[in-house]
């Protein structure tokens, strides 16, 4: 397959992981590199990267997968909207199964709500204009990869005038909880494979703060097995050489300055909130979007009264720690006992990005030790 077979050659790889062999050897200590995006743990368990690399180079996970950061609270909002008479409540499949509360939004449609999952936020759209007399709201979650398809939805609901359509914005940004982690210097990290999707629309220079201020480098990496490897080893060659710089390996994808029509339709349509929670990392300034004033007819926040109570995640929970990369998957209490992907406590075993699902598909038998 074009464009993919590419990036999956056995042969390549193999000159990769010698090159990442000769490096690491030369550094002579363990290299702890924190993989942002659960899209990038994903690929490294489905394709056995951890395997087939040196001991000496470690994969840490991080907090960018957008299903696992939602906290409780905010899905019990959701469930709440879902329930409200008269309501469509459409969502992301990935969504319909993050436990709240009182259970997660498909069991709310077993309850008799009206829940649909759609593929984009436009389809949400194209259900409200097909049912002209029921409140449509729209699921919105996610970091900056997906802001843009909510923003140009919005855009285009205000500009067709279809007022049956509002949005309950959770859109979170990926840079502050990386500042935070970094400020919280729990983690022992040496660099990071940055999120590839994100810096498609934000830019590689969008990471430049963590060079600058934490003397860590940041390679942008795209999602096939060869990218992670080839970003491992420009990580890797930088400490070689002496450097700490953000680097864009998913040249043929991202650039420095991210999608300038993105931003700017970005910054018309969201606002960012004072603070926003986290699942498992608590509240986080200037971490999550709200719709801006000018599209506030559309935002479900304030077309509903929620009730907005915020919970605490479920006691037996560590996806806060996982998320961090203060532990490993399999060093939470209930990982795979407790907590599966057909009966998950946290949102980390949810989503097929999260790195307890990850795990449990893919490297369940695999348990190499933290070396934090
Ligand atoms: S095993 Fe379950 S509860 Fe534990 S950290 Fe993972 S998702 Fe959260």
């Amino acid at each position: 397959m074009r464009y993919v077979d590419e990036f999956r050659d056995p042969g390549a790889a193999k000159e990769l992981v010698a090159t990442i062999a000769a490096l690491s050897g030369r550094l002579g200590r363990t290299m702890r590199f924190m993989e942002v995006c659960g899209g990038h743990t994903h690929t490294i368990y489905r394709f056995g990267l951890e395997h087939l690399l040196p001991e000496a180079v470690e994969f840490v996970h991080g907090p960018g997968c957008p299903v696992c950061v939602i906290p409780m609270g905010r899905v019990d909002d959701a469930i709440w909207l879902a329930e409200r008479p008269g309501v469509i409540f459409t969502t992301f499949g990935d969504m319909m199964r993050v436990p709240g509360t009182t259970g997660n939004l498909q069991q709310a449609g077993a309850r008799g709500a009206d829940v649909r999952f759609v593929y984009s936020p436009l389809d949400a759209l194209k259900i409200a204009r097909e049912n002209p007399d029921r409140e449509v709201v729209f699921f919105a979650v996610g970091f900056e990869t997906t802001a843009p398809s909510t923003a140009i939805t919005l855009a285009r609901a205000a500009a067709e005038g279809v007022a049956n359509f509002s949005v309950f914005c959770n859109h979170v940004l990926i840079n502050p909880p990386l500042q935070t982690l970094l400020e919280a210097r729990n983690v022992r990290l040496d660099g990071f494979i940055g999120p590839g999707h994100v810096a498609t629309v934000v830019g590689s220079d969008h990471f430049a703060f963590i060079p600058a201020e934490f003397h860590l480098p940041i390679v942008a990496t795209g999602f096939e097995p060869l990218d992670i490897l080839q970003s491992v080893a420009m990580l890797l060659t930088q400490y070689v050489e002496g450097r700490c710089e953000v680097e864009n390996q998913y040249a043929r994808v991202v650039r420095p300055e991210g999608n300038a029509a993105a931003l700017r339709l970005m910054a018309e349509v969201f606002t960012p909130r004072d603070t926003f929670e986290w699942r498992g990392l608590g509240y986080i300034p200037d971490s999550g979007y709200r719709l801006a004033d000018a599209y506030a007819e559309y935002d479900a926040e304030r077309r509903f009264d929620l009730p907005a109570v915020r919970v605490a995640d479920h006691p037996a929970c560590e996806c806060g720690a996982v998320l961090s990369g203060q532990i490993k998957p399999w060093q939470c209490r209930v990982f795979g006992t407790g907590c599966t992907p057909e009966n998950p406590v946290g949102t980390c075993m949810v989503s097929p990005e999260g790195a307890c699902a990850a795990y449990y598909t893919f490297g369940r038998l695999s348990r190499r030790p933290n070396t934090r």
